[in-house]
């Protein structure tokens, strides 16, 4: 597509959105009010529902997919240009949904024809909601150690086990799920990849409480539960390929999480200024916490430079498959330095989530920072992920590293 094409798209695309996204939805997203679709969905007020189906009518719930699966066929250039637009515009995102991040790009792969056309336009249309079911009490970070067993029985799979870490599975409608086929070894080559309905009898779930004082994970139990096998995606005993496909995608939006949360009361700055003040040059008062912003805010910009360069690469069909690597390590630990900082200009108001005292704004900000722990343990820990980029990205001996 030529430059004058891409410009006609941007200008287009910025009256479409100018005409179609009411202003309550051009107000930074608030947590409460994120739509994550499904069964069971509600929206938060009339506006959020007329943009979100704005969005579902014209394919941008998934601006890449293709349209015949409910997307909206867009080039990687044009979804960008709709990003930036919608940036630009602050238009909240239409919908959140494991499916669109995670399942849907391992389906476009992986999936049948028939898995594509079932699943893809239901996550597009956010009737479905997923959630995602790797992890077991044995095997987290040694996922291939899996046990949740899926028998053989002709028509259907019948499958038992637990799982455990499922976010908001309570809430969910579908479930992807890895489960043990084959006690061949290597241990990968015996695991299948399943796709369960929450609502098949047998399935049950049980919250887990976070340090945040939420509960956002359950442990999934399957107990002879019946899986028509129509919903095996990919080789039966061929899962461990769909698992890092999926991965792949999984670690990607990890990386770029901290864009898709309710912004802050204030920025880190604006908030630096708040709690510290300035010296007599205008310039933040604590010259120490003054030196490390600064040092996080160019990691913060040479991050955001990485995440153009694998952009870019991509779309030469260069892509270098050691910086995806980085990029999650990167940038959940950089979104943790950054939440040290917060509670470092925050001082004692920092002390509590819950003192009415503190104004609520602030009392969030330390909210995230004790949610966002679990960034760099959710989606494959960093120590793993050091360990995975030790031996493909700088090739270190790998006789102690397990990946
Ligand atoms: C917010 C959040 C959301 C999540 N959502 C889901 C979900 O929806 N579905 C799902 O299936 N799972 C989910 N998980 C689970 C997540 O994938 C696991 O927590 C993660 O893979 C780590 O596994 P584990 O908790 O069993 O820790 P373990 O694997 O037991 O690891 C414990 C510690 O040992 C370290 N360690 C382990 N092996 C090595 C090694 N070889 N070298 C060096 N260090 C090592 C780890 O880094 C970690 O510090 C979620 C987790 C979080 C935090």
């Amino acid at each position: 597509m030529s430059q004058d094409q891409l410009a006609l798209f941007r200008t287009e695309v910025s009256a479409w959105l100018k005409t179609h996204c009411p202003a309550s939805q051009r107000q930074p997203i608030v947590r409460e009010e994120q739509i994550w679709g499904g069964r069971r969905r509600v929206f938060p007020s009339a506006d959020a529902k007329q943009w979100f189906e704005a969005c579902r009518d014209r394919g941008y719930t998934a601006p890449e997919w293709p349209v015949e699966y409910g997307g909206a066929g867009l080039t990687p250039e044009q979804a960008k240009i709709l990003k930036q637009e919608m940036a630009r515009l602050q238009c909240r995102p239409p919908l959140y949904c494991q499916g669109l991040w995670m399942l849907g790009p391992a389906l476009l792969v992986y999936g049948s024809e028939a898995q594509k056309r079932e699943h893809l336009s239901a996550i597009c249309r956010g009737e479905i909601r997923w959630a995602q079911g790797y992890s077991e009490p044995s095997a987290g970070s040694d996922l291939a150690n899996l046990k949740t067993k899926a028998e053989d029985c002709g028509d259907h799979f019948l499958v038992n086990g637990t799982k455990i870490w499922t976010t908001k599975a309570d809430e969910a409608d579908w479930i992807f799920c890895l489960v043990r086929t084959s006690d061949a070894s290597p241990k990968q080559a015996g695991i299948s990849f399943l796709l369960i309905d929450m609502a098949s009898e047998g399935v049950s779930t049980s919250p887990i409480q976070l340090i945040s004082g939420e509960s956002e994970f359950c442990q999934t139990f399957f107990d002879n539960v019946q899986v028509p096998k129509a919903n095996l995606v990919g080789e039966l005993n061929g899962g461990w390929a769909v698992a890092k496909e999926l991965l792949k995608h999984e670690r990607k939006m990890m990386a770029a999480f901290d864009g898709m949360l309710e912004k802050p009361a204030m920025s880190l700055l604006e908030l630096a200024h708040y709690a510290v003040g300035v010296d007599q040059d205008g310039r933040l008062g604590n010259s120490e916490l003054r030196s490390d912003i600064a040092q996080h805010l160019m990691r913060e910009q040479a991050i955001s430079q990485l995440g153009e360069r694998i952009y870019w690469q991509g779309k030469a069909k260069q892509s270098d498959p050691r910086l995806p690597l980085l990029m999650k390590h990167l940038g959940t630990t950089e979104t943790q330095t950054k939440d040290e900082l917060i509670l470092r200009a925050l001082g004692d108001e920092g002390l509590s989530m819950e003192d009415e005292c503190v104004p609520e704004g602030l009392r969030k900000m330390v909210k995230q920072w004790a949610f966002n722990k679990a960034l760099t343990i959710a989606g494959g820990t960093s120590e793993v992920q050091l360990n995975i980029i030790a031996k493909r990205a700088l090739s270190m001996p790998t006789s102690e590293v397990k990946s």
